[in-house]
């Protein structure tokens, strides 16, 4: 029950200054319902990673297949969440997280009552008429989530979803991804500087080093959830 798998991956940006190499010879076996955290120091070739993985930017040697085909381009069975939210200043949070709809081609009409609960689910109940800047940092990431899961995708990319907050938010915002995530099943990887935040949050931790971009270590967990 491999969802994606990553194999021989590399990345090279170009630069003035030469070539940079992201990602070298990663290998990455992603289980359907798994949730993997890749955590690492800045400029281990998370964020690449993430990107490539999200079609976002194309690998330069290796593959990656997601459920046994190549990948080519975004495809439409993932959601991504980014550090910094990506809402739109002067739609309400509703039409925001009926975007994702929009850029599928999909009805939005017939998205409306699941994005209604799962801003209800995201402890935004009440909020879907206003607008992102009278919102908290950290209601616009609950809606970037709601967001990216409204289309019910088989796979949630999330690069540092909460790294933008303040300590006390991101605390109470990864005791509530875990409390949402047990019994949802759903694959995802989430990037994190923090390994406390990995384990917390993860089935699997996924460990880079600046080598550059390689896979260092990885380990299952298995911890209660809160
Ligand atoms: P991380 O997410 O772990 O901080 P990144 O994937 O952002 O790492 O970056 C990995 C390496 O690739 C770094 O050396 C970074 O400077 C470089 N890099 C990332 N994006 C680009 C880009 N668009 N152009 C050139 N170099 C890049
Ligand atoms: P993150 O913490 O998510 O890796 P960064 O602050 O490292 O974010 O990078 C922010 C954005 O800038 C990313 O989209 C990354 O691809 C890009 N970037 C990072 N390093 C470089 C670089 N050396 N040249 C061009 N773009 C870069």
């Amino acid at each position: 029950d491999t969802y994606l798998q990553v194999r021989g991956a590399g990345k090279t940006y170009p630069s003035k200054h030469g070539s940079v190499v992201a990602l070298s010879d990663i290998n990455l076996d992603v289980r359907l319902g798994q949730f993997n955290s890749i955590v690492g120091p800045s400029g281990c070739g998370k964020s690449t990673l993430l990107k490539c993985i999200a079609g976002l930017e194309n690998i330069t040697s290796g593959n990656i297949t997601v459920s046994g085909k190549p990948l080519i381009g975004p495809p439409d069975r993932m959601g991504v969440v980014f550090q910094r939210d990506v809402l739109l200043d002067w739609r309400t949070i509703l039409d925001n997280v009926l975007l994702q709809a929009e850029f599928l081609g999909h009805p939005r009409e017939q998205y409306r009552d699941r994005a209604m609960q799962l801003l209800e689910r995201f402890g935004l109940k009440g909020y879907e008429k206003r607008h992102p800047w009278e919102l908290s940092g950290g209601m616009r990431q609950r809606a970037s989530i709601c967001r990216a899961l409204l289309c019910d995708p088989d796979l949630l990319l999330m690069d540092e979803p909460f790294g933008a907050l303040d300590a006390m938010t991101r605390d109470d915002l990864n005791v509530e991804l875990a409390r949402i995530w047990q019994g949802t099943n759903k694959t995802v990887i989430f990037i994190t500087h923090s390994i406390s935040e990995a384990v917390f949050l993860a089935d699997r931790v996924v460990m880079m080093s600046r080598g550059p971009g390689r896979i260092v270590d990885m380990f299952d967990v298995d911890l209660p959830r809160p």
